[in-house]
């Protein structure tokens, strides 16, 4: 077995401003095993917010060991202490290449239908004139990602609400103490957006989220911060209406897939999320998106210069080829 680590820094086609700040770069590190000449590859998506960076996820990723790449799961035990992200990367690079030598797409793989994705597409933070220019120029994507840091994006929300036909869903990424919240709970519901992501700290606990979840009401409220893998997810249930999974937080697919049927034990939503990830990262989560009621796998649409090239992307909707493994190349 070949194994191969390189990092890449990857570049956003407009600034991407969230509530804790803005990037137009984004280091990530690829992972590529190598077996009788057939390739497996996986992305990392190191977070600076779970405390990496790419230098010390390609660090761990250079100690991996394999012993049978056909036991997915005891080599990701095995390799149970690298950080999440690089858990994640050689999680589907296990799975790319089973299922190249299978010949058959990853979905198949696990036992899924081919899934037909229709994505978010996010809108950063930004004054309320470009929001409301550029939710316009999205007017053929269904869904539109709002992120909003304070109240007065909220007066955003509703100026967008007024020009978009699109379901607006909006994320705080913590913005909000518990207090102020449940205000913008009830604007949000007024204005008539389709879900709430992450509006109070995930310090603050899942408790933190009964409130606003329950003055939202009937509007559904995700947890992403503060909900990690699947150990977090009971003590969620109750507080929030779902969790927003991601490949990145919880350590690739099979951990994801944990991580979704830990939500529905307890009658909870699932969103599958991204980080701004390449093709490679979103192909791997987009294989267990027929799975849940919320995607958000839109990262690569967010990149200028996206290092791969498979699956396509229209309006929304992703495409992914019918082809063994995840279906990635490099371009
Ligand atoms: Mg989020």
């Amino acid at each position: 077995m070949q194994i191969k680590i390189h990092m890449l820094t990857v570049r956003t086609k407009r600034t991407f401003a969230i509530a804790r700040g803005s990037s137009d770069t984004f280091d990530r590190v690829i992972l590529t095993l190598e077996e009788d000449a057939i390739t497996g590859r996986g992305e990392a998506a190191p977070t600076d917010y779970y405390g990496q960076n790419a230098q010390s996820v390609a660090e761990a990723l250079s100690l991996i060991q394999i012993s049978d790449p056909w036991d997915i799961e005891g080599t990701l035990a095995d390799n149970d202490s690298l950080p999440p992200s690089a858990l994640a990367a050689l999680d589907s690079a296990l799975h790319d290449l089973a299922a190249k030598r299978l010949g058959i797409p990853v979905y198949r793989l696990l036992g899924l239908a081919c899934p037909v994705p229709v994505s978010a597409y996010t809108l950063g933070i930004a004054d309320p004139e470009t929001t409301v220019e550029e939710a316009k120029k999205l007017s053929n994507f269904p869904i539109l990602k709002m992120k909003v840091g304070d109240r007065r994006d909220i007066e955003t929300v509703a100026a967008v609400a007024e020009v978009s036909n699109a379901a607006l869903w909006v994320d705080a990424n913590e913005a909000f103490s518990p207090d102020e919240a449940l205000e913008v709970a009830w604007e949000l519901k007024e204005i008539g957006v389709g879900m709430i992501e992450q509006p109070v700290p995930a310090f603050a606990g899942p408790d933190a989220l009964r409130g606003v979840t329950e003055a939202a009401k009937p509007l559904p409220v995700i947890a992403d911060e503060g909900a990690i893998s699947a150990r977090d997810v009971p003590k969620l249930a109750g507080c929030a209406s779902g969790v927003n999974v991601k490949l990145a937080k919880c350590g690739g697919i099979r951990r994801a897939l944990a991580m979704v049927h830990a939500a529905r034990a307890q009658g909870m939503l699932v969103m599958l999320g991204c980080m701004v990830e390449t093709s490679l990262g979103i192909a791997a989560a987009a294989q267990i998106s027929g799975l849940v009621d919320f995607v958000d796998l839109d990262g690569a649409m967010l990149l200028a210069d996206d290092p791969f090239t498979g699956p396509g992307y229209e309006n929304g909707h992703i495409l992914l080829p019918e082809v063994p493994g995840l279906g990635v190349e490099p371009l």
